[in-house]
């Protein structure tokens, strides 16, 4: 089994180690947070003092941290200089662009094979084991890294060339932030014409309206018992990641030319629900705002 570095131990990265370690592999953890460490611990990984000490000796990195500056700098300051040649590294976090095919250019300057891995699933997705990955990078990376981000996904698909993976993300999340608010409109024009969110739920859910924000995610407390709505809106997915996705999705439309009404409303609409106070609530939360809360 494989020695394997694993940075960025969060609502995502922390049931993804504990999945590689449940598959026997030798996870080497690190978090900034002690807590997210300590859970880590809990679940079979074993403790780095920072993450340069982690990435000594693995045969594998894979990273999954909130932002492309974080990325870029884990990359630059502890992973590349300390990692020993021909490692694979997998980066899984969602960032923009540029910042993965930046870092890949540098690991594979320094002889390494990188993929960006970005996932879809959810938090659900992550502790089943049953992620969808978006991966970018050279063919012969993609099959390196295909049997570990099995451990952890269900869906494994090479989207191409390195920054690819990124790009589906983005495009959707933007779909994902749509149809929340679509699914959310839905419901609080029910709750106006005096109907039963149960009775919305089960005809929508079986008929064209349906959705993943509305059959896994649903923002009604209820339908959906494991959905954020039903624990307060606790992420889950906060709504400042989901703002960071529009964001990234905004800039590549505006670079690419392409026309993204909707996604420009998303953007805005976020903006307004994450500077209301909302940043760490789970991205479901909108509906709030939506009803005028
Ligand atoms: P999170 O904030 O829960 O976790 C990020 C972790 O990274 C935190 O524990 C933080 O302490 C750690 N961290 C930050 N900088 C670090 C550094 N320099 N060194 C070590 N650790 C550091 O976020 P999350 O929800 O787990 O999301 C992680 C990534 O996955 C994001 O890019 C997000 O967009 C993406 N994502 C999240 C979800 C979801 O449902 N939460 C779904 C798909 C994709």
């Amino acid at each position: 089994m494989a020695k394997i570095a694993f940075i960025g131990l969060g609502n995502m990265g922390g049931p993804m180690a504990a999945n590689l370690a449940k598959a026997q592999h030798h996870v080497t953890a690190f978090d900034l947070s002690d807590a997210a460490v300590k859970a880590a611990i809990d679940k079979g990984a074993h403790r780095a003092a920072s993450a340069a000490e982690a990435v000594k000796g693995a045969e594998i990195v894979v990273t999954m941290l909130p932002a492309g500056k974080h990325v870029r700098g884990v990359y630059e300051s502890d992973v590349l200089p300390n990692v020993a040649k021909g490692v694979l590294l997998i980066d899984c976090s969602t960032i923009d662009v540029d910042s993965a095919r930046h870092v890949a250019a540098l690991a594979a300057k320094a002889g390494h094979d990188m993929v960006d891995a970005p996932v879809s699933g959810g938090v659900g997705g992550a502790t089943a084991g049953t992620l969808t990955f978006m991966v970018g990078g050279p063919e012969g990376s993609f099959a390196k890294a295909k049997p570990i981000l099995e451990k952890m996904g269900k869906t494994i698909v090479h989207t191409g060339a390195s920054g690819a993976g990124q790009a589906v993300k983005i495009c959707n999340n933007m779909m994902l932030a749509i149809s929340m608010i679509g699914v959310s409109e839905a419901f609080m024009l029910a709750k106006r014409l005096g109907l039963d969110f149960q009775k919305l739920f089960d005809v929508a859910s079986t008929s064209s309206g349906q959705s993943w924000a509305l059959t896994t995610y649903c923002p009604v407390p209820g339908p959906v018992p494991t959905s954020p709505a039903n624990r307060d809106y606790q992420a889950g997915f906060t709504a400042a990641m989901m703002l960071k996705d529009l964001m990234l999705a905004q800039q590549a439309a505006n670079a690419a030319g392409a026309s993204t009404p909707l996604g420009a409303e998303a953007a805005q609409l976020f903006n307004m629900f994450v500077n209301s106070g909302n940043a760490a609530k789970d991205f479901s939360g909108i509906i709030r705002m939506l009803d005028g809360k």
